[in-house]
C-alpha cells in the first residue's frame, strides 16, 4: 500500500515538475491533474479488463495478466479457479470411476430420481429391462416397465422384499427370471438393483426334483419289504414260502443298495477334483473287466431254454494297438462298463451287442457299443442323461438299474473332456458312443518302449 501512495506521489511530482519546467506555476497544476487522470485511467483500464475476463469464460488459464491492485485481484482469482477447476477435476474422475464400478456390477443398477424417472442405468440392467440409454435416460421407469406387479412395487416405496419377474428377453423357451429390489437414499432417490435369479431358481427345481425323486425310489422297495416284514410277522408260512418271500426282500434291499451307491458316486464325482494327466491305462485294462462283466449279467438274464445274447469284444490284437488313456481307471472303467451293461440289460435274448475300440484320424479315439435293442424313439435321445430318467420303469427296475446309470456316464466323460453320443433307431438297435479327445491318449508301445503288452 504505502509502495503505491509512493508511486502515486512520484508520478505526481513527475508530472508538475514537468509541467512547472515547460508551463511555470499553472504548468504545475495541470501536471498534477494530469498525473492523477494517468493514475484513474490506468486503474478504470486494468479494472475493465478483469470484469471482461471475469464476464467471458472466466477460466483460470485466460485470466489478463495485469500490474497494480487489479493484477494482484486477478493472480488470487486465478490461482482460487485453478484450485476448484482441479477439485472439479478430481470430483468428476472420482465420479466416473464410481459409474464405471456400477458398469461392471453384474447386477442391474438404476438411479431413480424423486419422481421415478431413471438418471443412470448399468448396461446389466440395460440388458434386464429393455432399456436404451440414448432414449430411455429421464423417463418415468413406471412407463417402461409396464408389469402390474412392478407398478405395485413402485408405489411401496418401504417393500423391504424382492420382486421376482420376468426379465424383457425373457421367453418361454429361455426364461430368465429377475429379483428386483428398490433401495431409498439420498432425498426420495431410489437405487434399484436387479439380479438374474434364472440358474439359481433352476437349480432350486432340480433339487427339489432330486430330492423328490431320491424319495420315490426308496420308498418303493421300503413299502415293499415292510409288506413282507409284516406278513411274515403275522402268517404262518411255509418253508417254501419263507424262502421265496426272503428272497424277494433281498432284490428289494439290493435295488436301495444300489440306488445309495450310485448316489454316493455322484456326489463323489461332483467333490473330487479333475483327473489329470498322471495316470495312464491301458485300454486292454478298462475294457477286460467289461468284457467279464456283459458275459456274467447276459448269462444271469438269459433264462433257461432261451438263445442267448452274441457278445463281440475288440481282438487281442486290436486291444493291444489301442494305447493308453489318461484319467482315474476306475471312474473310465465304471462309464465304459455301464454302457455295455445297459446294451446287455436292454436287447432281448438272442440279440447281438458289438463293442468296438478306434482310433481316429485326429489322434483321439471312440468307443462305441452297438446292439440290437428295442432302439429309443428321438424325442427321448436328448433327456436320457437326466438323473432318473427311464423309458421303460419296469425293464429298468427288473434289471437292477437305478436310473442313474447315464446321468453318472455323461458326469464321468465330461471330466475325461470326452463326449457322449446316442444313436437309435426304434425297434432296430441303438449305439452308445464315447469320443475321447487326442490329448488323452498315448500309443503304448511310444510311451513304454519295449512294452508288449498292457
Ligand atoms: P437305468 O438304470 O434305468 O438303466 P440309465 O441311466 O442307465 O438308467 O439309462 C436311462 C434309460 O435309458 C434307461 O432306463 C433306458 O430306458 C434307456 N436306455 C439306456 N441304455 C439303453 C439301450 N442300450 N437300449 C435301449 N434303451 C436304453
Amino acid at each position: 500500500m504505502v509502495w503505491r501512495v509512493l508511486m502515486f506521489s512520484l508520478l505526481q511530482l513527475a508530472c508538475a515538475a514537468a509541467g512547472g519546467l515547460l508551463l511555470g506555476p499553472w504548468g504545475v497544476v495541470g501536471g498534477v491533474v494530469l498525473a492523477a487522470w494517468l493514475a484513474f485511467g490506468w486503474e478504470t483500464w486494468s479494472g475493465q479488463r478483469v470484469i471482461r475476463w471475469l464476464r467471458g469464460d472466466g477460466a483460470a488459464s485466460s485470466a489478463p495478466v495485469l500490474r497494480g491492485l487489479w493484477g494482484e485481484a486477478a493472480a488470487r482469482m486465478r490461482r482460487r479457479l485453478r484450485q476448484q477447476e482441479q477439485q472439479a477435476l478430481a470430483s468428476g474422475q472420482r465420479l466416473q470411476e464410481f459409474l464405471a464400478a456400477l458398469q461392471a456390477s453384474p447386477n442391474g443398477v438404476v438411479l431413480l430420481d424423486p419422481q421415478g424417472h431413471m438418471e443412470w442405468f448399468n448396461q446389466t440392467a440395460a440388458q434386464h429391462f429393455g432399456l436404451d440409454a440414448g432414449r430411455d435416460l429421464q423417463q418415468q421407469i413406471g412407463n417402461l416397465l409396464r408389469d402390474p406387479n412392478f407398478s405395485a412395487y413402485l408405489a411401496r416405496p418401504d417393500d423391504a422384499q424382492d420382486l421376482v419377474l420376468n426379465a424383457r428377453a425373457s421367453t418361454p423357451e429361455r426364461p430368465q427370471r429377475l429379483a428386483v429390489r428398490l433401495h431409498p437414499y439420498g432425498e426420495g432417490r431410489r437405487l434399484l438393483l436387479s439380479r438374474d435369479i434364472t440358474q439359481l431358481e433352476q437349480a432350486e427345481a432340480m433339487r427339489r426334483d432330486f430330492v423328490a425323486n431320491v424319495s420315490h425310489e426308496i420308498r418303493t422297495p421300503l413299502t415293499v419289504l415292510a409288506g413282507f416284514i409284516e406278513t411274515m410277522q403275522s402268517l404262518p408260512l411255509s418253508e417254501a414260502e419263507r424262502a421265496r418271500y426272503l428272497g424277494l426282500m433281498a432284490q428289494q434291499a439290493q435295488r436301495m443298495q444300489h440306488l445309495v451307491q450310485d448316489l454316493l458316486t455322484l456326489s463323489r464325482l461332483e467333490g473330487s477334483p479333475l483327473p489329470g494327466f498322471q495316470t495312464w491305462t491301458p485300454v486292454a485294462a478298462l475294457l477286460r473287466p467289461c468284457e467279464d462283466e456283459a458275459h456274467t449279467l447276459s448269462a444271469l438274464l438269459t433264462p433257461a431254454g432261451a438263445a442267448p445274447q452274441t457278445l463281440v469284444f475288440p481282438t487281442q490284437d486290436e486291444l493291444r494297438a489301442a494305447g493308453e488313456l489318461a484319467g482315474d481307471p476306475a471312474e473310465l472303467q465304471s462309464a465304459l462298463s455301464n454302457l455295455v451293461t445297459n446294451a446287455v440289460r436292454y436287447t432281448p435274448t438272442g440279440g447281438r451287442i458289438t463293442v468296438q475300440w478306434q482310433r481316429l484320424p485326429d489322434g483321439g479315439a471312440r468307443f462305441a457299443v452297438h446292439d440290437t435293442g428295442p432302439g429309443i424313439a428321438a424325442e427321448h435321445l436328448p433327456r436320457l442323461t437326466e438323473r432318473f430318467y427311464r423309458i421303460d420303469r419296469s425293464r429298468s427296475r427288473d434289471t437292477g438299474g437305478t436310473g442313474l446309470g447315464l446321468a453318472i456316464v455323461k458326469h464321468v466323460l465330461q471330466r475325461h473332456d470326452a463326449r457322449l453320443h446316442i444313436a437309435s433307431v426304434p425297434g432296430q438297435g441303438s449305439v452308445f458312443s464315447v469320443d475321447f479327445p487326442a490329448g488323452r491318449l498315448r500309443d503304448a508301445a511310444l510311451a513304454r518302449p519295449g512294452a508288449a503288452s498292457a
